[in-house]
């Protein structure tokens, strides 16, 4: 039994179709998902509905792209509905954010010889509207300035990199605020992740969290290491958090555990989707 709360299609960075991932998640045996695309809920439509079809019970969601103290923070927003005109209103202003961040790179890429990065990326996405640093890496693989894919992100698309460029997301405390206004639970995306300059600054972190009305955080993630889920179960415990659980799975092509093969989360905690109805045992 395995729930996946956590995981991404190709309506962000993922390869996947709804469908096509909907259909991995049914083979894995995961017993209730969300689909966490970042910044649209363009996907949660027809990935409902393919969960429909397997009798995999679904709960809507989104990974908001943040910043806290100057460190790009994801946001998981569960039970968003994404007809709401206040959802579309947000989610279009971190579009807009995320176009203009795609023509900054393609000029700081050009600066250093690397010519045609916009155009290529947008190959890669399958909807243009949700164009991802991710897309940008495939590119620069395939037309052959890196090795692996990797390799892309360590010499040109992380902060401090030359192609990467800083575009001003939502702060952490707002995102987690118009998810709560919205009726939503705000789940911190692999806390495990991050790489803060000061040690004390996760802590800060998690009590912004909470205090903005943050209710949950990743316990166990695909996306963070066996050590980083032991002590975040114990910040869970001690800050009073539920606990999420996600592959945060994007490709069939990726190392990470494929969707719902994750560890699950420690027995003592209380899981977030109890929130929503669904038995603790669930997962
Ligand atoms: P974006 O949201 O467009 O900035 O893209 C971020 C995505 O790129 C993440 O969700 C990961 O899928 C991937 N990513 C970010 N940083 C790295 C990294 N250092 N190495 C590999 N993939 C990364
Ligand atoms: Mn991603
Ligand atoms: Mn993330
Ligand atoms: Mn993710």
């Amino acid at each position: 039994m395995a729930v996946d709360l956590h995981m991404h299609s190709n309506f962000s960075d993922g390869a996947l179709s709804p469908e096509e991932l909907t259909a991995v998640c049914a083979k894995n045996g995961v017993t209730l998902m969300s689909l966490t695309d970042h910044d649209t809920m363009a996907g949660i439509e027809r990935t409902a509905a393919a969960a429909h079809d397997y009798r995999i019970p679904f709960i809507p969601g989104i990974e908001i792209s943040t910043l806290w103290g100057g460190t790009g923070i994801h946001v998981v927003g569960l039970g968003l509905n994404p007809k709401s005109p206040g959802v579309a209103r947000f989610l279009a202003d971190n579009a807009g954010k995320r176009e203009q961040r795609g023509r900054m790179m393609d000029e700081n890429l050009a600066k250093v010889g690397i010519h045609g990065a916009l155009e290529g990326a947008s190959k890669f996405a399958e909807h243009p509207s949700s164009l991802s640093r991710t897309h940008f890496a495939l590119w620069l693989l395939e037309a052959g300035h890196v090795k692996t894919y990797q390799e892309a992100f360590d010499r040109y698309l992380r902060p401090g990199r030359p192609g990467y460029a800083r575009i001003k997301w939502p702060s952490t405390v707002e995102a987690v605020r118009f998810i709560v206004s919205e009726g939503g639970t705000a789940v911190l995306a692999h806390p495990g992740r991050y790489e803060f300059q000061e040690a004390w600054m996760c802590g800060a972190l998690l009590e912004d969290f909470q205090k903005a009305g943050g209710e949950a955080i990743e316990v166990t993630s695909g996306s963070q290491s066996r050590a980083t889920d032991i002590i975040f179960a114990q910040k869970a415990r001690e800050m009073g958090f539920l606990a999420s659980t996600g592959s945060d799975w994007h490709s069939p092509r990726s190392p990470r555990p494929g969707p719902g093969l994750q560890p699950p989360i420690p027995r003592d905690l209380t899981p977030v989707w109890t929130k929503f109805g669904y038995p603790a045992d669930m997962g």
